[in-house]
């Protein structure tokens, strides 16, 4: 029988549990009902409390697969007591069948005495190593209204982000139960919203949202030229040392870090870059990766160094570049998955896990700016090519190209038979439309577009 487990925060899950007077058949059927729970949910434990019993009973155990996790075998324990603690230590990333979605390291003896009441009610010593002495170690935590998130050493990061990009990494740091956020660098807010109202970059809005302190210093640089300029890097290095950070982690911020602002983090400085790098360092990896035909382009997290995205590597996932897929749904795509490859990365990290290896400099590519300049379409290229572009360019800059002296911007196309067949449309001003609006609306420009694409077919 599955039974329902009880989730944070309700006090069972903080109350000391009370012992078993005895072992009744009763209770050996609750521990049964409990290992059949516990491997129902892909769980390798659970105490009496996370079924809603204030009871001390564990239940433990992890049939031997091919996966490379080791064993635990089934242990059934009434009135568990750890009489010995292994001085060696390991660390190692747990979760908790009742803190659904949180992971954290953990560090705990290598090896424990355990003794108590075995499901024939005979009392029982048994040295548990390994997974088995985690698992112990955990659930006896839960007798005892502790939890594995109260065991975790906290870190103090520092987010640097500007665009949307960085944004589930931020929101996966701050819900992070072992980091600590404390402080979020941003650019400056930037003129260009309707009447020269100043914008507020997503990563900025997504810190006031979780009310964090929010730095947004013109420049780094301590030594700018500007010496109000310098001033303001100057505070910001002050308030930087101020939190001491142990990790400071950048997601397309906009800036360098300067090495005196790279020193602060006790621990590392990590950069998440969407290419496989050492393939497109630089600013526009995504776009460029679309723009240039690929199929398939990655996420890497790396440490960083004063060189820009050449620092060696912790972590590197591969995807798949979808055919029609645009910048900015790749963008999201990526930006999800590099959250979650941060977080791991950095857990590895604290767990003593990671692995780091040297880019190789010879393999190096880097990407250029990519601005209204670069998007006006050329027709004259190959329909992939021009298909290329267009994904490329989407949502912003936007390919464009200009008819009868009126621009119009092309945010979807896809390659069709080898002909070009053209998506959404946007008339600056408008709201973006279907060449069936655009037919509707605007049939001199439909009947233009749709020679110039068609020229090519
Ligand atoms: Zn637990």
């Amino acid at each position: 029988m599955k039974l329902p487990i009880v989730k944070i925060p309700d006090p069972i899950l903080r109350t000391k549990s009370l012992p078993v007077k005895k072992v009744t058949a009763e209770l050996v059927l609750l521990a049964h009902h409990m290992l059949e729970t516990m491997r129902a949910s892909n769980g390798i434990g659970l105490a009496a409390p996370q079924i809603g019993r204030s009871i001390q009973l564990l239940v433990a155990g992890l049939s031997p697969t091919d996966d490379e996790r080791e064993s635990i075998p089934e242990t059934i324990l009434f009135n568990p007591r750890i009489t010995k603690r292994s001085k060696l230590k390991t660390k190692l990333i747990e979760g908790c069948l009742s803190i659904p979605g949180l992971t954290g390291v953990v560090e705990r003896s290598a090896a424990v005495t355990v003794t108590g009441l075995n499901a024939q009610g005979k009392s029982i010593t048994m040295v548990a190593e390994g997974l088995h002495a985690r698992v112990i170690q955990h659930e006896v935590d839960h007798l005892n209204g502790v939890l594995f998130t109260d065991r975790l050493v906290k870190y103090r990061v520092v987010f640097y982000g500007t665009s949307d990009f960085g944004q589930p990494a931020l929101e996966g740091l701050i819900k992070h139960p072992q980091f600590d956020v404390v402080a979020v660098v941003t650019e400056t807010d930037k003129p260009g919203g309707r009447g020269h109202r100043l914008i507020e970059s997503p990563i900025k809005q997504c810190a006031v949202k979780n009310g964090m302190p929010i730095y947004q210093p013109s420049t780094l640089n301590t030594n700018h030229k500007d010496g109000w300029r310098a001033a303001e890097a100057v505070e910001f290095a002050h308030h930087l040392s101020g939190v001491s950070p142990d990790f400071q982690v950048v997601a397309s911020y906009g800036k360098i870090l300067p090495q005196p602002v790279l020193d602060v983090a006790a621990k590392a400085n990590l950069n998440i870059h969407p290419s496989l790098l050492p393939k497109y360092r630089g600013a526009t990896p995504i776009q460029s990766a679309i723009l240039h035909g690929e199929t398939k382009t990655g996420v890497c997290v790396m440490q960083m160094s004063a060189e820009m995205d050449a620092g060696p590597i912790l972590s590197m996932y591969e995807y798949m570049i979808l055919a029609s897929e645009t910048a900015g749904e790749l963008t999201a795509r990526l930006a999800k998955a590099a959250a979650t490859q941060l977080i791991s990365t950095l857990e590895d990290w604290i767990a003593d896990k990671t692995d780091t290896w040297m880019q190789d400099e010879t393999k190096a590519t880097y990407t250029a700016k990519i601005g209204p300049e670069t998007a006006r379409i050329d027709w004259l290229l190959p329909p992939k090519n021009i298909v290329n572009h267009i994904r490329a360019m989407s949502p912003k800059p936007g390919a464009y190209t200009e008819i009868n002296g009126q621009m119009v911007k092309i945010l979807r196309a896809q390659l069709s038979d080898g002909a070009i067949m053209l998506g959404e449309i946007l008339i600056p001003g408008k709201k973006p439309m279907s060449m069936t609006d655009l037919k509707n609306g605007y049939r001199t420009i439909h009947t233009h577009l749709k020679g110039l694409a068609q020229k090519k077919a």
